[in-house]
């Protein structure tokens, strides 16, 4: 696993199935120029506590299901969003001074995509989805000061919760919950799928209706394989600026790397990464591939 007398890195995580971290950080090593092996690390929850000193000898790691909560006892401390989330996916292991600090650059993933399409999260936006992923999306465009709309498919506590949680981050909060079947007839600045919908391997189906795409100005699904979902199809058929969760993947590993080695990367030079990596899935998840799924989910 990770050496202490070279600089190491590792994604924690398990099952890791296709994962695209490895490509993604060896891609960012070489732009930067920063030496780094990025190894993984396939732990079963009920291994983590045995592989810990393992695991903390790495310069740094990054975390993804099913350890982003129970990383958390073994940190010293945590950064803003890694504490409003209860939620880490990228560990530095020593800060300097000796103290191993917790990240969420899930939400920077979020905040930088959105960003690259102009989008304004003072504006209204809807989140279709209310899990995990959906929850950070709605509390950070009520941060930006958005009025939030949660759609989904059955009203659940889950989704009552999420509108109390995002009231309580901010009071005052405009947050309407609708069904998908019930689409109100506003606009939106920013509309965003945080469900699997469309997802390998039952790619060609959005969330919403095509026609309801007219009312939206941005577009951004968290969804990246297929790269291209029907979601994104759509929306571009509709004129709407669009960005897939691609962006997203790489962006919370740019911001990883500018944690660990205070780093800085062009757009440019991101751009063609996501690029890179929208070829690395295309290819693997051909066609033909995506006919015979061989049963493995994917992780982030
Ligand atoms: P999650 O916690 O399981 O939540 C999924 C949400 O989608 C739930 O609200 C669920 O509603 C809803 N949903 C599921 N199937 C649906 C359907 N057929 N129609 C309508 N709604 C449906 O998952 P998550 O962790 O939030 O992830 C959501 C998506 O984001 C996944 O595709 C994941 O891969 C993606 N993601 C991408 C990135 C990235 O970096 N690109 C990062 C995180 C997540 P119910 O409660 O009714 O089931």
């Amino acid at each position: 696993m990770c050496d202490q007398r070279q600089r190491s890195f590792a994604l924690l995580g398990f099952p890791l199935g296709h994962t695209m971290s490895p490509p993604i950080h060896q891609r960012l090593f070489a732009l930067s120029g920063k030496s780094g092996s990025y190894n993984l690390f396939e732990l079963p929850l009920e291994q983590l506590e045995s592989r810990i000193p393992e695991l903390f000898a790495c310069t740094g790691f990054n975390i993804t299901i099913p350890h982003k909560l129970n990383i958390i006892p073994y940190l010293d401390l945590l950064s803003p969003t890694a504490q409003r989330y209860g939620s880490v996916n990228t560990v530095l292991c020593d800060d300097g001074a000796g103290k191993s600090v917790g990240y969420n650059t899930d939400v920077d993933g979020f905040l930088r995509s959105v960003e690259t399409l102009g989008a304004d999260l003072s504006r209204p936006v809807m989140v279709v989805g209310a899990g995990g992923a959906g929850r950070m999306f709605a509390i950070e465009s009520a941060l930006h000061g958005a009025a939030v709309t949660l759609a989904v498919r059955t009203v659940k506590p889950q989704t009552e919760k999420l509108r109390e949680d995002i009231l309580s981050a901010v009071p005052g909060a405009q947050v309407t919950i609708t069904t998908l079947d019930r689409l109100p007839d506003t606009n939106f600045e920013l509309l965003v799928n945080a469900t699997p919908v469309g997802m390998y391997p039952h790619p060609g189906v959005s969330p919403v209706p095509a026609s309801f795409l007219r009312q939206v100005r941005c577009v951004f699904d968290a969804v990246y394989n297929p790269t291209e979902t029907q979601f994104l199809l759509d929306a571009q058929a509709a004129g709407c600026k669009a960005v897939g969760g691609m962006s997203m993947l790489v962006w919370q590993a740019v911001v990883a790397h500018e944690i660990w080695d205070h780093v800085h990367y062009t757009p440019e030079q991101i751009g063609g990464i996501i690029q890179e990596m929208t070829r690395i899935v295309d290819e693997k998840f051909g066609v033909p591939a995506r006919q015979n799924p061989d049963g493995r989910t994917d992780t982030l």
